[in-house]
């Protein structure tokens, strides 16, 4: 977060508003905890965890919302729903099995598109 999201003014690190004076901890507190769970939930999505990975995303979600969280959502959800998910297939119903450098890259995408666009 690097604007206020009262007044749109730039911010520093102060957990302070220097442009209309608002108290952002509670933001500032809430963002960080939503960025927190977003990344448990890239985490247990490249284990192939979906159940988890949607209550985790649904909680950041609830928090703060952001359109690439809602992406995410909706991708684990249709997993959820489908049980087979499309090209996560293999990584899911082999975890014993599955070459681990797959899911490494699998977790590289997602973070990669997470930092692109959270
Ligand atoms: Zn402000």
């Amino acid at each position: 977060m690097d604007r206020c999201p009262i007044c749109r003014g730039r911010l520093d690190t102060e957990a302070q508003c220097q442009r209309c004076g608002a108290d952002l901890s509670l933001v500032i507190q809430t963002h960080n905890k939503a960025e927190d769970l977003s990344s448990q939930a890239i985490k247990q999505m490249a284990d192939g965890k979906f159940i988890q990975a949607q209550h985790l995303l649904e909680q950041a979600l609830a928090l703060e919302h952001s359109p690439f969280r809602q992406q995410l959502l909706e991708f684990v959800l249709q997993c959820n729903i489908n049980n087979t998910p499309a090209h996560l297939s293999e990584i899911y119903h082999s975890q014993t099995t599955v070459d681990s450098t797959k899911k490494v890259s699998l977790l590289k995408r997602i973070s990669s598109s997470f930092r692109t666009h959270s």
